[in-house]
């Protein structure tokens, strides 16, 4: 999915604070924010990631919470063709259906417990539109920063629907990563994990470092739906509740009437990231040609980066099937250069 703010804002993402000693157990609640939206579309986004204060989890750094919404009354989805840099963007649905096309030359329908993963690498255009049979939508759109290392790989795309573990009352899938014994076999290029967990009421899931919980990995979770209490600490409806690396063990306690969360981790990522609209970089000037690139390659606008070492010969974004609705422009860049916190 695109980021669909009108007037996206360019960020500088980074490993933030973390609590320590016993504080460490006790989460950090992050709240959600109402996304803005460009006017035509009227899903109901909730923002967790990225905030102020807390732009990363591992190597997590954008998380919208979308539904569920009657598209007979939003219009659904309908995400036209739109570019990525630098990142892999998740899909995960509990309701509904997606049409994925995109110009690394996948087509695939997302739908509710298949995980849908697009590694954009060097740079990537896909549209996403809601399928013809969906009443409710209801999901999350995950980003994951690449590493350096990995950050300029040509765009792919795999998918994996997860058997789920069953382990104190709860269900758990996992999409990527491991825990509980469960191995996603999708490529993460650092060490991270993602996972649906439905929590029958009052049950309580224990994650062990012995059951796969990692020491190194800092986490989030995510209430969807129900009520639940995170190492004691209870959260509220699309609350995402830190926790600091160090758990030895993280307690997941649902209420009476059971809830569903998102769990997703990973080692701190240790490098600063620069995001706007969708793209992911390293520095402005980067997204500045990445930006000038897309706009020329659909038409928009003359090459005004060519120049630029962030230039690559050929087709960054291309080709894309013929036949489809038009692209979507980017949007302006804000007139004032970031400046990298101090
Ligand atoms: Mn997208």
């Amino acid at each position: 999915m695109s980021n669909i703010e009108a007037a996206p804002k360019e960020m500088i993402c980074e490993q933030g604070p973390h609590g320590e000693g016993a504080a460490a157990r006790t989460p950090e609640i992050l709240e959600p924010r109402d996304v803005p939206l460009d006017g035509i579309r009227a899903m109901n986004v909730r923002r967790t990631l990225p905030q102020r204060g807390r732009s990363l989890i591992g190597a997590w750094c954008f998380l919208d919470h979308y539904g569920p919404d009657d598209v007979s009354e939003t219009g659904g989805m309908r995400v036209a063709r739109h570019p990525h840099t630098g990142l892999q963007t998740l899909s995960w649905l509990f309701s509904g259906g997606i049409d994925h096309l995109d110009s690394a030359g996948f087509a695939a329908t997302v739908r509710p417990g298949e995980m849908n993963l697009m590694t954009a690498g060097r740079g990537i255009t896909h549209s996403e539109f809601s399928t013809a049979d969906t009443t409710v939508l209801h999901g999350a759109q995950l980003w994951i920063a690449l590493p350096d290392h990995a950050r300029h790989m040509p765009p792919t795309f795999e998918s994996h629907r997860p058997e789920p573990v069953t382990r104190d009352g709860a269900a758990v899938s996992v999409f990527i990563g491991s825990l509980l014994g469960s191995i996603s076999p999708v490529t993460a290029h650092t060490p991270i994990v993602g996972a649906e967990m439905t929590l029958w009421p009052g049950a309580t899931l224990r994650l062990t470092n012995d059951e796969g919980l990692a020491s190194s990995f800092e986490y989030g979770v995510l209430l969807d739906r129900g009520s639940v209490s995170v190492n004691g600490t209870s959260i509220g409806q699309d609350q995402l509740a830190y926790l600091a690396p160090g758990q030895e063990e993280v307690t997941i306690e649902a209420g009476e009437s059971g809830a569903r969360v998102l769990l997703i981790g990973g080692e701190p990522f240790g490098e600063k990231i620069v995001m706007w609209w969708n793209f992911v970089g390293r520095e402005h000037d980067e997204i500045v040609a990445y930006r000038s690139q897309y706009q020329h390659e659909i038409g928009r606008e003359d090459a005004t980066e060519q120049g630029s070492p962030h230039w690559i010969a050929g087709e960054r974004f291309g080709p894309f099937p013929d036949g489809q609705p038009a692209p979507l422009p980017a949007p302006v860049m804000p007139i004032s250069r970031l400046k990298p916190r101090t």
